[in-house]
C-alpha cells in the first residue's frame, strides 16, 4: 500500500493545471483555465480548471474533483493507480507501507522489455518469423513485441547492469534451478503485458525453435497474475470506452492482428479461461462483450464456461467462433477484413445449426444481431458442437435430464433474466414453458429469503442425491479466496454443514482432489469476494440463530446458563450484520 504521508506529498506538490493539462489542452480564461470537457461532447468550453481552489469542474456534466480525480476518471484508474499515475508524470517517489508488491523495483521489466526489443531488430529470424504472420513493423513497435534469446544472454546483460538478480527473480525474469540461474524466456518472441494503467508486469512468449510448450507466460509473482488481466487492454482501453465493446480473444497475435485490421478494441486472455478476476476489469467500461473463440470442441467448452461466468454478471454480447481452425490472425494475414468484421459484427453461435439469430438491435447506427449468452449456454446444454442433440429428445427420460441441468444453470442467473430466457429453453427442448422452473435455489441474492429450501434433488443421479447450494458456494468461496482460506476456515465448523460435511472435512485437511465435485459446479453464480462475505455472514448467522433456538428450548438448561448463551449470541449476531467474521464459537459449551 502507499503510504498515507507519502499522499499527502504527493498532493501537496502537485498542481492540478499541469495535471489535466498533460492530458488535455488547457486555456486561460481570467483566473481560471477552460477547455471542451473530455467527459462530454461539446464545442464550446464549459470545462473549468481552478489553480486557487485546485479542482475543476464541467458545467456541462458537472463532473468535477480535484486532480487526482480527474486521472481517475480521464484514465479509467483506481484511486491507487492514479496516485502512481500522477507519482509517475511528476516523477515523484512514492513510499509504500509493510514491504508490499510494489517496493518491487519494476525497472527492471522496463529495461529488460527494452532488451528484448532491441534483441528483435538485430535477429532475422524471429523478425522474418514476424513477417511471415503479417505483422507489420508499426505493430510490433505499438505492442512492443521483443525477442529473447539464449538464457546466458539475458543473464549477462542482468549482470552487466547491475541488476539486483534476486530482484529479477521475483519479477519472473529468471529462476535458478540445479544448474544455476537460467532465463525464464529462451528463444521466444516476448509480448509484455500491461496493467491498465500502463504498469508493465510481465510477458509472454511464444517460441521459435520449436519447443514444446509454444506459449509460456512469466510465473506468477507480486504483480503478475495471469487470471486477471488481459493481454492488449493497455492499448485498446481507448477504443473499449468509446466503442463500449470489448473483442475478447485466445491468442497474443490475435490481438495484434485485430489491432492491426482497425479492431483497436481487441484483447486476450492469457492462455487461461476466462475468470471471475476479469470480472471487475470488465465491469468498468460496461462494454458489450464478443468472445472470439476457436470452433472446436475446446473452444466451444472454454466460450460455454466464458458465457455462463458473463450471463451471470448480466453482460450481453455474442460468441464468434472461428471454424476450420482459423484465427483471427488468419483472416487480417489473407486480407479478409471485411469476412471477419461481419463476423465480429454479428456473433452467432456457430456454423453448424445452433438456432438462429436472434433480430438485430440497432446501436449507434450498427446493426449488431446480438445473442445473449444465456442462449449461448442454453444451446450447448441441449446440442454438441457439431449442432446435435445432446440427447433423444423423443425419450421422455432423456429430456428429463436436460431440463435438470437447464433449470440449474437458469436458477444461477438474475430472476428477470432466467424468466427472459425461459421461452428460449423451452423452445430449445420443444417442451412447454411451464414446466421449466428457473428457481432451485438460493444461488442469486435477489432472491434469497430465510424460508426458501436450499436443497434439491437432482433426479436420475442416485450418488449424490441432494445439493445445498448455499453450502456449495461457501465451500467455493474457501477455494476461490486462498488468501482468506484461514480466516473463513477459523469461522466454519463441521457441524454447520448438513449435505456437504464430509467436503468440507477435506477442505480441512487439504485433500483439494477429492473436491472436484464442488469445483466442478460451475454453473453456479461466481461470487465476488464481497458478495461471498455477505453470504457467508447470513450463512454462519442462520447456524447460530439455529443454535441459539435449540438452547433456548433446552429444559436441561439452567436460566443462568441461557442467560449467557443469549448475550453470547447477542454479540454473534451484531458481529455478523456487520459483516465480520469471527472465529467459531461453540454457544453449549457453558
Ligand atoms: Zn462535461
Amino acid at each position: 500500500m502507499i503510504s498515507k504521508t507519502s499522499i499527502d506529498n504527493l498532493k501537496n506538490q502537485i498542481d492540478i493545471v499541469d495535471i489535466v493539462s498533460s492530458f488535455i489542452e488547457l486555456k486561460k480564461s481570467g483566473a481560471n483555465f477552460k477547455a471542451c470537457c473530455p467527459f462530454h461532447g461539446e464545442d464550446t468550453p464549459s470545462f473549468t480548471v481552478s489553480p486557487a481552489k485546485q479542482i475543476y469542474h464541467c458545467f456541462g456534466c458537472s463532473n468535477g474533483g480535484d486532480a487526482i480525480k480527474f486521472v481517475m476518471e480521464y484514465e479509467k484508474l483506481t484511486y491507487p493507480e492514479a496516485i502512481e499515475k500522477i507519482a509517475a508524470l511528476t516523477n515523484f517517489n512514492l513510499e509504500y507501507d509493510n514491504n508490499d508488491s510494489q517496493v518491487l523495483n519494476t525497472s527492471i521489466l522496463d529495461a529488460v522489455n527494452n532488451y528484448y526489443q532491441n534483441n528483435l531488430l538485430s535477429n532475422q529470424i524471429a523478425l522474418q518469423y514476424l513477417y511471415s504472420r503479417g505483422i507489420t513493423k508499426e505493430s510490433i513497435d505499438k505492442f512492443q513485441i521483443g525477442y529473447a534469446s539464449s538464457s546466458n544472454d539475458t543473464i549477462n546483460y542482468l549482470k552487466n547492469n547491475f541488476f539486483d538478480l534476486n530482484m529479477a527473480k521475483e519479477l519472473g525474469i529468471i529462476d535458478s534451478g540445479s544448474n544455476g540461474l537460467y532465463a525464464r524466456f529462451i528463444e521466444r518472441i516476448t509480448f509484455p503485458i500491461f496493467l491498465q494503467s500502463g504498469k508493465l508486469v510481465g510477458f509472454g512468449g511464444r517460441t521459435i525453435s520449436g519447443h514444446n510448450a509454444k506459449y509460456v507466460n512469466s510465473p506468477a509473482t507480486k504483480l503478475f497474475n495471469k487470471s486477471a488481466l488481459l493481454f492488449g487492454y493497455n492499448l485498446a482501453k481507448e477504443s473499449i470506452f468509446q466503442s463500449k465493446e470489448i473483442i475478447i480473444t485466445e491468442g497474443y497475435l490475435d490481438v495484434v492482428m485485430l489491432h492491426q485490421a482497425g479492431f483497436t478494441n481487441s484483447v486476450a486472455t492469457l492462455g487461461t479461461a476466462l475468470t471471475s478476476q476479469h470480472i471487475p476489469l470488465l465491469k468498468k467500461s460496461d462494454a458489450k462483450i464478443i468472445l472470439g473463440y476457436d470452433g472446436d470442441k475446446a473452444g466451444m467448452e472454454a466460450a460455454y464456461k466464458a458465457s455462463i461466468l458473463l450471463a451471470q454478471n448480466n453482460f450481453v454480447g455474442g460468441v464468434v467462433l472461428f471454424q476450420n481452425g482459423q484465427d483471427p490472425a488468419d483472416y487480417v494475414k489473407e486480407g479478409r477484413v471485411d469476412e471477419l468484421k461481419s463476423l465480429l459484427l454479428s456473433p452467432k453461435t456457430s456454423e453448424s445449426g445452433f438456432a438462429e439469430q436472434k433480430v438485430s438491435v440497432k446501436t449507434n447506427g450498427v446493426q449488431f444481431p446480438r445473442k445473449y449468452f444465456v442462449e449461448f449456454a442454453l444451446d450447448y446444454i441441449v446440442k454438441d458442437n457439431l449442432g446435435n442433440y445432446r440427447f433423444d429428445i423423443n425419450r421422455p427420460e432423456e429430456k428429463q435430464k436436460i431440463l435438470v441441468k437447464i433449470e440449474e444453470f437458469l436458477s444461477t442467473l438474475k430472476p428477470v433474466m432466467a424468466e427472459e430466457f425461459k421461452g428460449y429453453a423451452a423452445h430449445l427442448i420443444n417442451l412447454h414453458p411451464k414446466y421449466i422452473k428457473t428457481t432451485l435455489g438460493v444461488s442469486s441474492k435477489a432472491q434469497k429469503s430465510d424460508t426458501q429450501k436450499n436443497n434439491y434433488k437432482t433426479p436420475n443421479t442416485p450418488q449424490n442425491q441432494m445439493i445445498d447450494i448455499t453450502e456449495i458456494l461457501i465451500l467455493q468461496g474457501i477455494l476461490n479466496y486462498p488468501d482468506k482460506k484461514d480466516i473463513i476456515l477459523t469461522a466454519l465448523d463441521s457441524s454447520m454443514f448438513d449435505l456437504h460435511r464430509e467436503e468440507f472435512e477435506y477442505l480441512l485437511n487439504g485433500n483439494i482432489e477429492k473436491l472436484t465435485s464442488i469445483i466442478a459446479r460451475t454453473e453456479l453464480q461466481t461470487l465476488t469476494l464481497k458478495e461471498y462475505q455477505i453470504q457467508l455472514c447470513d450463512f454462519l448467522l442462520k447456524y447460530y440463530k439455529k443454535q441459539f433456538e435449540l438452547i433456548s428450548k433446552d429444559k436441561t438448561l439452567t436460566f443462568k446458563e441461557k442467560s449467557t448463551a443469549t448475550k453470547e449470541f447477542r454479540i454473534i449476531e451484531q458481529r455478523l450484520k456487520g459483516r465480520n467474521l469471527l472465529p467459531f464459537f461453540n454457544l453449549r459449551k457453558n
